[in-house]
């Protein structure tokens, strides 16, 4: 049954804010307490958005554990970006961390507390004390559940600030008017399958990340990128896709995560002869050097025949040296997953795992404030009026080429406040709304009815499992120029059977069928911004490794792979035309000195 113009109703608010995880809260927290009009969509009930499944901790340099100021943390933020993050972005970030936590705190966060009555604060991966010197405690935990208690603090401050909710609904795309402000989003109720335009001053996309791209992922299977492909589709370039980060520690097989803060309390990975084998790679920060190295070392220990188990194809995470009462205490989760997900009970044995997709660090490209900007007359940070993005979905960039654990809730928090702030100091209550285009549904619905009126097109999940292992073998923690040659090849193909996807179940209430394949027209997107722009990266750099250009360790004076003279710079892929740009890195920090690339060791 197709959907026609006059079943649209229209609703309308000051902000909306698509995407109910830790950015999405923080920003609508920040705004609701200013006394605007906040409405906030989710596909799921708020507290199940992925932020609930973040483990380990938030870094700030609080200092409760170990000597650190923010300096250090944005040295070892810049440093674990393999440069690539923006520095002005990062001093932003790690200058704010001690402020957002200590709030977070006073929201009513449960941390883990020290004898004093302080934070409780765990070592880290990439963290360290003194530019590299040691690791440092810098990740505030509330066990091994603090998105979980995250996510539930700002949920109830929201109930608190009278935040408008509305629970498994799923926007479609940017309404965006003919002189280019963007004035609304289209959204469909699961529940009833009514279509709505919701009509605001200002539009936030907080739809965290598409980890649902690759077979092998830590991610929830909501994770699909939507807030990527509805900007895409608007002709807002996606920044930066090429970097995508390995977990080491997922469980094998499973693809379940097990936390960073395991090794952070002090659990050691192994291989087949029992040895500890990040000793030879790392020799100073060992296991907790960061994820784009751990990753690569297992990887290059299973290739080297030193891979456990009878098919030698993953690697052992010990942590029977912790004591179960340690383990209780700080990763009650993790022991549980162990039983679930692996039949091992990690107080008395070690665990299976390997590198499991994770992570994006690329994104919709935004301002410090949050505001998405795209190039335009030579200026590569012009804003779209009345659009913002934050968290996982957006590239502020803090990550660059690869992103230090801990880091994300951080950002999360920094610029989900700081865009609700930008939001704020803009805001005129008097000023009316800007007229919503009388097409401002059509393009949705024509996507839509395209679906229903196709009863013998493809069906979506045989396509996306085939965009899935298409990533997986095409872009993995090892790449190479011909394989991700192939790859953009691939995705190609599947980006025209994606033209043909239908839909058989015409229902309209929760009709999942109908929102997998409109997913599917997101992860499309995503897959090739990646594809394409993997492809075309001609070096290796934080999680983009290359065989073809990896160099010797001696070599000078690109150690690694990494070239700064041709690479030092950010990718922008454009849907429309498949084709790609670049624009500069912001080398230059708000009020320190600049980082100059150097080698990276650990
Ligand atoms: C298992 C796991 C553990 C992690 N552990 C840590 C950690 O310890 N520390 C750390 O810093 N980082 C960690 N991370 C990373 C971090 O948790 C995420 O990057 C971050 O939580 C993402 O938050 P977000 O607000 O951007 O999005 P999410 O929390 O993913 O929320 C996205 C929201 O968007 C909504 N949404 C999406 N599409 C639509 C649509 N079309 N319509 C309506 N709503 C939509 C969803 O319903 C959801 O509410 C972890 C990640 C994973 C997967």
């Amino acid at each position: 049954m197709s959907y026609t113009k006059d079943q649209v109703t229209n609703r309308k608010f000051d902000v909306v804010i698509v995407g109910a995880g830790g950015s999405g809260m923080r920003a609508s927290l920040q705004l609701a307490k200013a006394g605007l009009n906040v409405a906030v969509l989710s596909k799921v009930f708020p507290t199940r958005s992925h932020t609930v499944a973040a483990q380990g901790g938030v870094s700030a340099s609080l200092g409760n554990m170990s000597e650190d100021n923010w300096e250090w943390h944005f040295y070892d933020t810049i440093k674990g970006s393999d440069w690539l993050g923006d520095q002005d972005a990062i001093e932003f970030m790690c200058q704010e961390a001690p402020k957002v936590v200590y709030e977070l705190e006073h929201f009513g966060m449960p941390f883990d507390r020290n004898a004093d009555g302080t934070i409780y604060q765990r070592p880290f991966g990439g963290h360290t004390a003194n530019h590299g010197e040691k690791p440092v405690q810098r990740a505030c935990a509330a066990a091994d559940r603090t998105g979980h208690a995250m996510l539930h603090t700002l949920y109830q401050q929201n109930v608190k600030a009278r935040t408008t909710f509305f629970v498994e609904w799923m926007a479609l795309d940017l309404v965006v008017d003919r002189e280019g402000h963007v004035v609304g989003v289209t959204a469909i109720e699961m529940e009833t399958g009514d279509f709505f335009t919701l009509q605001a001053k200002n539009v936030l996309l907080a739809t965290g990340g598409a980890g649902r791209i690759f077979q092998a992922s830590t991610n929830a299977f909501i994770n699909t990128g939507d807030g990527l492909g509805m900007a895409a589709r608007a002709g807002i370039p996606l920044q930066d896709m090429e970097f995508w980060q390995f977990h080491p520690t997922g469980v094998a097989g499973a693809g379940v995560l097990l936390t960073e803060g395991c090794r952070g309390e002090g659990a050691i990975l192994r291989n087949s002869d029992g040895e500890r084998f990040m000793e030879r790679y790392a020799p100073t920060l060992k296991d907790l050097a960061p994820r784009d190295f751990v990753s690569r070392s297992m990887d290059q220990e299973i290739k080297e025949g030193r891979g456990c188990g009878p098919n030698k194809d993953y690697i052992l995470l010990d942590m029977t040296h912790l004591g179960a009462d340690t383990i209780r205490k700080r990763l009650p989760s993790v022991e549980e997953i162990g039983h679930n997900f692996a039949n091992v009970d990690i107080t008395k044995e070690p665990i299976p795992v390997v590198p499991t997709i994770h992570y994006q660090m690329g994104g919709i490209p935004t301002t410090i404030n949050g505001q998405v900007c795209v190039p335009m007359n030579g200026d590569y940070n012009t804003p779209i009026s009345g659009l913002y993005a934050v968290g996982e979905c957006s590239c502020v960039s803090v990550h660059g080429a690869n992103r230090l654990g801990t880091n994300s809730l951080l950002d999360l928090l920094v610029f989900g406040k700081a865009a609700g702030n930008h939001i704020i100091s803009n805001f005129k209550a008097n000023e009316s709304h800007r007229a919503l285009p009388a097409d401002a549904a059509d393009y949705s619905l024509e996507r839509i009815n395209r679906l229903e009126a196709n009863a013998s097109g493809e069906y979506a999940q045989s396509i996306a499992n085939d965009i899935r292992s298409a990533m997986q073998q095409h872009a993995g923690v090892f790449r190479k120029q011909s394989i991700m040659d192939e790859g953009v090849d691939k995705i190609a193909a599947l980006r025209e059977r994606v033209k043909d996807l239908g839909l058989k179940d015409h229902s309209r209430v929760f009709n999942m069928a109908r929102q997998e394949a409109l997913e599917v027209e997101n992860l499309i997107e995503v897959a090739q911004a990646t594809m394409v722009s993997a492809a075309a990266r001609k070096e290796c750099r934080g999680a983009h490794t290359v065989v073809d250009y990896e160099h010797p360790a001696d070599y000078a004076p690109a150690p690694l792979g990494r070239d700064d003279q041709n690479w030092l710079k950010h990718t922008l892929w454009f849907s429309e035309s498949n084709s790609l740009d670049y624009k500069p890195v912001r080398m230059k920090p708000l009020t320190v000195d600049t980082v100059p690339p150097k080698v990276r060791t650990f």
